[in-house]
Formats: structure tokens, sequence, C-alpha cells
């Protein structure tokens, strides 16, 4: 029988959103988040572990790992990790390795806003929108949606915690991560943008000639998407240009909008500056 200790901390893996961060990093190995190589939520070793951590930290050492000892912990790793090379994952700052790129997070990072993601993230889901970081994040603000990762040049700017659901693809929200590449392919609208030229569209998605993606903004996407896909447990491969299928799109991977969704072209005609 689990003794109370373990119920209860079962119970505020949930709460506290602990459990997320906990499980989607120890699958994808990452064994950073939870020191003293915490294994196991539910099982009475942990309940030793938190108790001798608790002990250590001047708590009382009950080894029930409540709202108390989640703030403690959150705040000690703060303390130590360079918040501008972290993301956020169930309220925890996640080292990620992002070579000369830029991380920042929003302040009122939505983990009250959004919904909890039930379901472990199976897929990343690489849209565009805005003419920068600035007028993307407007937009989906704007119109009610969520990614959680918006790219620029040398910059991402992460607004959904990564154990949140976002609001990006219709259909497909839970389980995946939303990324926005933070320019316009639409050529009405070519006197917003810098860097960009026109090039043919020959995908069968979208109209026939787009505007480019700038270097700078598909080499920061590759060095986003390169980090987070292996974090995920996602192999970073390009799904071809067509719609998915239901089963397909299930079994995951980094995919464009437009294999999620007959009726969009998301980054079709700059998979091949994207993927690898
Ligand atoms: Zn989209």
């Amino acid at each position: 029988m689990p003794s109370n200790a373990e119920k209860y901390n079962v119970m505020q893996s949930m709460a506290l959103g602990w459990s997320q961060a906990f499980e989607m990093l120890h699958n994808s190995g990452i064994r950073c988040v939870l020191a003293h190589g915490w294994t196991e939520r539910t099982d009475p070793e942990f309940v030793e572990l938190v108790q001798e951590w608790q002990d250590r930290n001047g708590l009382d050492p009950d080894g029930f790992f409540g709202p108390n000892s989640w703030e403690r912990y959150k705040t000690m790793r703060h303390g130590l990790l360079e918040r501008s090379q972290t993301i956020l994952a169930g309220g925890l700052h996640v080292p990620i390795y992002l070579d000369g790129v830029q991380v920042r997070h929003d302040p009122a990072m939505a983990l009250t806003k959004h919904r909890a993601d039930s379901r472990e993230k199976a897929r990343v889901i690489v849209h565009w929108g805005g003419w920068n970081v600035g007028s993307c994040h407007r937009f989906l603000e704007q119109g009610g949606k969520s990614s959680h990762f918006l790219v620029g040049d040398g910059e991402v700017y992460q607004c959904v915690d990564l154990s949140r659901r976002g609001i990006h693809a219709k259909g497909w929200n839970g389980g995946s991560v939303g990324v926005d590449i933070c320019r316009t392919p639409r050529i009405d609208l070519m006197h917003r943008t810098e860097g960009q030229h026109i090039q043919r569209n020959t995908t069968g998605r979208g109209p026939e000639e787009c505007l480019s993606i700038p270097e700078g903004v598909a080499e920061t996407a590759r060095t986003l998407l390169g980090a987070l896909a292996p974090m995920l447990g996602l192999v970073f491969e390009y799904h071809g240009h067509d719609v998915m299928d239901d089963r397909d799109i299930k079994a995951g991977g980094v995919l464009g909008h437009h294999n999620t969704d007959a009726m969009k072209w998301d980054v079709a005609p700059w998979a091949g500056s994207i993927w690898p």
C-alpha cells in the first residue's frame, strides 16, 4: 500500500505541474530536472529523497513534496541556471543549448492561461506568422492563439510552458509543441519585410510565388528544432509537402502546419531551409 506521502506526491505532481516536466524530460533521457537521481515520484525511495532534501534545505522533512517544496526547488534551480539558455517546462527552467541564439521568456508565461497538456508531446508543428517576434506575438494574442515558441533572427521567444497546451493547430493542440517562424511568405505584404526575395513555390501548396525565408531566421529555426526534437525524443526530419494521415500525425515528429491541415500551406515552400 502506498503511504500517505506517496499518494500526496502523486497528487501534487499533477496539481503543481512537475509531473509533466518530470515525465517528459525523464523519457527523453534528460535527468537534470529533478536532482539527486529521483526516478519515480510514486515510490517510497522518492519520499526518502524528498525528506533528505527537505532536511538539507531547512524545510520540515515530512516527505510531502507540496507547494512549499516545489517553490523552494524552483528558486534554487533558477539561481543556478543562466536564463537566456533555458526553456520552461513544467514551471522549471530547463537548460537548452542554442548556439548563438538568445532565448527570452514571456514574463506573463501562460501557465495560468493555458490548460495542462495531459498528453506527452509527440510532435512539433511549425507555422509562420508576423514580420518579427513582436508582431507575431500581437497577432497571436489578438486572435486568442498561442504557440510555445516564436522564432526571429537570432532570437527565440517562449510564450507557453512546454507542459501546457498551445492554441495553434486545430485538432492537434494536445500533444503538440507550436513553433511560429516570425516572417511572412505572402507577397502582398512584401513592403513589410527585409532580407527576403521572391521565390517560386513548386510545392503545390499555396500560391506559385512567395517570399523566401531570410537565412538568419532559417538558421535560428534549425537551431531550435534541432535541439528541441531530441529533447522530446523526436526525429528531426521532413514529412513532405502533403497532408499526412491522422495515424502518421499521431505517430509524431517535426511537422509543418501544412502536414496536419489541408487548408494551410505553412512552411511547405520553406521546407528546404528549415529541415535538414
Ligand atoms: Zn499555422
